[in-house]
């Protein structure tokens, strides 16, 4: 069957009659079929037709080492001979899941105790807000349980890290938020800042508000804030300088826990290791997901501090047990996978490398905050996005929302780019061996992608 045909025995009717897609208008679905990924090579993929595309998404934020990485091959097939599965549930352990911990906590922008592992970034943040309640009965606060996220905020999918996402098509008709999950302000400052207002005032109006908000639900009853370093699903936002700073004080003040979700940031994405190097968070508990493993195999990890440690430690004593894990927590193919993708980020210096390419990446993003498309040119490091806007002097959005972004998304693809648009912002995260020869000819079809959409 011809490439893309959605007739007879073909991959693309097969996926129609079988396959129910994650974050898909499912009706359009019905008659556009999938589009299929056959292979991939560096930061390239490829389409059944054959056609060719830089991967300027590196796969959903995770694909960190590019495709075609043999290394990780081998650490897979090593591992896959030798212990192809196994637990760690009770006093079950086995030397990948050990080595990955005790690399994990070497590399911890700030002293970390412990290291959890699950599979996803959903699991991740939800593993951290059953950890923040265990740990808060655990000191005989059973008030203190309320949990702040952000507006545009991305924590994952599951029941309770849906919630936490603060995106209104994650809650719509699925009976979510649930109690006890509170959203304060976005720290977006091209849509949320006051007309003439600073960064640095901007940052010091929201944690006035965060504040307010925090004195209205009572801090004896909120137990911790989730945050992305930049907020990558909800449009790329990079926080407003001194943000972090004037937000930490405030919760220390209340004695409210800080979760960073490097889920995305985490491994070099921002030019540092860790996005909370980058914008000066200082966690208690840390998760993170997809570069972990260049995103080959499913593994994510939580990180928590001492303290909470401890915590946990008393309760499980008290209960008889730590009543959590999942049946692939550290499994040992993802975790050897993972332990060679961070030597290799060492080996190469991936950091390094994030640090010497992102000029090139981000001056040819801000240059395109002069097309008459884009609002907005925003990013750090190797992420960014632009905002397309009907009108550039008031920055009024397209109405209706979303169909401008779609738009530019299909034409990028049909120049050989594959972008993610979220609503009318359109996110580059490309794969962080990229080259700077390859981030021209991201942009150079980019570019094309836009001038097409004018
Ligand atoms: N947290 C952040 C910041 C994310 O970007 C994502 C996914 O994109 C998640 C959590 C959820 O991760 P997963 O899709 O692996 O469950």
């Amino acid at each position: 069957t011809a490439p893309g045909s959605t007739v007879g025995n073909s991959a693309a009717s097969r996926d129609k009659a079988f396959v129910l897609h994650p974050y898909t208008n499912l009706h359009a679905h019905e008659t556009q079929g999938p589009m299929i990924i056959e292979r991939g090579e560096g930061i390239h993929v490829f389409d059944d037709g054959g056609k060719d595309y830089i991967e300027g998404m590196a796969s959903l934020w995770c694909v960190s080492l590019g495709w075609g990485e043999e290394r990780l091959v081998q650490a897979a097939t090593k591992q896959m001979r030798q212990l192809s599965t196994y637990h760690i549930f009770g006093h079950k352990s086995h030397e990948p899941g050990i080595d990955l911990a005790e690399k994990l906590i070497g590399l911890a922008p700030v002293p970390m105790s412990k290291v959890f592992f699950a599979n996803s970034g959903s699991e991740a943040n939800d593993t951290a807000i059953k950890l923040i309640w265990y740990y808060n009965n655990a000191l005989g606060r059973p008030e203190k349980k309320k949990i702040l996220s952000r507006q545009r905020a991305y924590h994952g999918v599951t029941v309770a890290t849906a919630s936490l996402t603060g995106l209104p098509n994650n809650h719509r008709d699925f009976d979510l938020p649930i109690a006890r999950i509170i959203h304060g302000d976005c720290p977006h400052h091209y849509r949320n800042g006051l007309e003439g207002e600073s960064e640095e005032a901007f940052a010091t109006r929201l944690a006035e508000q965060l504040e307010a908000l925090i004195l209205a639900e009572g801090p004896d009853t909120i137990a911790a804030m989730f945050a992305e370093p930049i907020m990558g699903a909800g449009g790329v936002v990079v926080p407003p300088a001194t943000y972090f700073a004037k937000i930490q004080a405030v919760l220390k003040k209340y004695d409210i826990l800080l979760v960073a979700d490097e889920v995305i940031c985490g491994f070099g994405r921002t030019g540092n290791f860790w996005g909370s190097q980058t914008v000066g968070m200082q966690p208690d508990i840390l998760t993170c997901a997809k570069q972990l493993s260049s995103g080959y195999l499913p593994i994510s990890a939580v990180m928590v501090s001492d303290a909470i440690y401890r915590a946990c430690v008393d309760e499980s004593r008290k209960i008889g047990t730590f009543g959590h894990g999942y049946t692939y927590s550290a499994h040992p193919v993802a975790a050897a996978v993972a332990l060679e993708t961070l030597n290799i980020y060492e080996e190469r210096d991936i950091v390094g490398h994030v640090r010497s390419v992102a000029p090139a990446f981000q001056s040819r993003l801000k240059a395109l905050a002069d097309h008459p498309l884009v609002g907005e040119a925003r990013g750090i490091g190797l992420i960014g996005a632009l905002e397309l806007v009907a009108d550039k002097a008031t920055r009024t959005p397209f109405d209706p929302p979303g169909r401008a972004g779609a738009l530019v998304n299909g034409l990028a693809q049909d120049n050989g780019l594959i972008v993610r648009a979220m609503g009318d912002s359109i996110a580059l995260c490309p794969p962080l061996v990229i080259s700077e020869a390859e981030i021209h000819q991201t942009f150079d079809r980019l570019t094309k992608a836009l001038d097409a959409a004018v």
